[in-house]
């Protein structure tokens, strides 16, 4: 294995190019910061509800559509509150329609992915929260090609209501029609953007049509772990589940698949995740990306379930996604039967992710944004 370079996991103290962020939209503001700029553009207060009303409540987000709004103001409000953020490039299905991906051209130029999955009692969606990632870990499709920006709020926000909208339509056969899960494991490191990202989970919650009316318990937030931002978000007074990118139980492993871990080490980690279980009454989800000879020694499962033991955890095993040019592979089953066995030896809840979208490179792991062309 090849040792990496030792990568500075802060974000760049100036911040990613300002000038390449996206221009306000409606969902950047809460209910009330939508009425002071429509107050602004000499409008009455309540069209800030009406049009919300259209993009959270019905998932209408094509001003045009809006016939309510007289013709007079609807270009003026539209241009203030409605700028277009995401541009389809394509969107692939498979697994028999079940699973969906989308890739979207953002202002400037910036391509990001969001996948949505039905199953028959639930539907979610999978979003990015950054153009690229920076986090490098090198199993990673995403991490490969480096972070270009954070994501607004409101580019966040809209993968979830352009999917949703998908979902209502009845485009996905036998799930419900309803979006009721959102997971932050698309492209980008969520709490490397952070405020965004928050401000993105408040508004998925509140109810129409100041957002979308989500549950909490139905979100995740997916990290590789910044201790710092872990904490931070165990303050925030949101049920929201945490999940833990762990990969390997042993700091010498961990440094390589999780280059992140060279700053905050597992033990450090693992107490940052603690503490949010104990703040937020949340089961933490542990992820761990199954990679054959590197990470899926039994000796590593043992040790994994001595650190989790006890704990309010859950183990959520991946089985690895290979990425173009990768040296790395999937465990075999037999080999993923044996690591799972010993967890729960150990008392530690564990379950395999299904691996969807794995044609339309929309598993985890796979979305690079790569331009294909047709
Ligand atoms: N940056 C965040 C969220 C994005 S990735 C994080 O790392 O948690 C969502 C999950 O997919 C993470 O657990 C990530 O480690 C995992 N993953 C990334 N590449 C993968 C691959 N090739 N195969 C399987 N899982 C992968």
């Amino acid at each position: 294995m090849t040792t990496l370079p030792v990568l500075s996991p802060r974000p760049d103290p100036s911040g990613p190019r300002r000038a390449a962020m996206p221009p306000r939209h409606l969902a950047d503001l809460d209910l009330a910061g939508r009425q002071d700029l429509v107050r602004e553009l000499g409008e009455p207060a309540f069209r800030a509800r009406q049009i919300s009303t259209h993009y959270f409540g019905r998932l209408v987000r094509d001003p045009g559509a809006m016939t309510d709004l007289p013709a007079a103001s609807r270009d003026r409000l539209a241009g203030a509150l409605l700028p277009r953020l995401l541009t389809p490039v394509r969107e692939l299905a498979c697994d028999d329609g079940a699973t969906r991906k989308a890739l979207w051209r953002l202002h400037d130029g910036s391509l990001v992915e969001s996948v949505l999955m039905g199953y028959p009692d639930r539907v979610t969606v999978c979003i990015s929260s950054q153009a690229g990632c920076g986090m490098a870990c090198p199993f990673c499709a995403t991490g490969q090609a480096g972070l270009t920006r954070n994501l607004s709020t409101a580019e966040i926000l809209d993968q979830a209501v352009y999917l949703a909208g998908v979902a209502a339509s009845g485009a996905v056969a036998g799930a419900p029609a309803r979006l009721s899960h959102v997971v932050f494991m698309g492209m980008g490191e969520p709490l490397a953007n952070y405020a965004r990202v928050v401000a993105a989970v408040r508004r998925l919650c509140a109810p129409a049509p100041e957002g979308l009316g989500l549950s909490q318990r139905h979100i995740t937030v997916s990290t590789v772990g910044l201790v710092p931002a872990m904490r931070r978000l165990a303050e925030e007074d949101l049920s929201v589940t945490l999940a833990l990118s762990l990969h390997a139980p042993d700091d010498e492993l961990r440094d390589e698949l999780v280059p992140v871990n060279q700053r905050w080490k597992v033990a450090e980690v693992l107490d940052a995740a603690w503490n949010y279980a104990d703040r937020t009454g949340r089961r933490i989800s542990i992820e761990y990306a199954m990679i054959r000879d590197v990470n899926d020694q039994p000796w590593r499962a043992d040790l994994l379930g001595r650190l989790l033991a006890g704990r309010l955890a859950h183990v959520n095993l991946i089985p690895l996604n290979p990425t173009p040019g990768s040296r790395w592979d999937a465990s075999p089953k037999p080999v993923e039967r044996e690591f799972v066995r010993r967890l729960r030896a150990a008392g530690v809840s564990t379950t395999v992710r299904d691996t969807r979208g794995q044609e339309i490179d929309g598993a985890c792991g796979q979305l690079a944004a790569a331009e294909v062309p047709a």
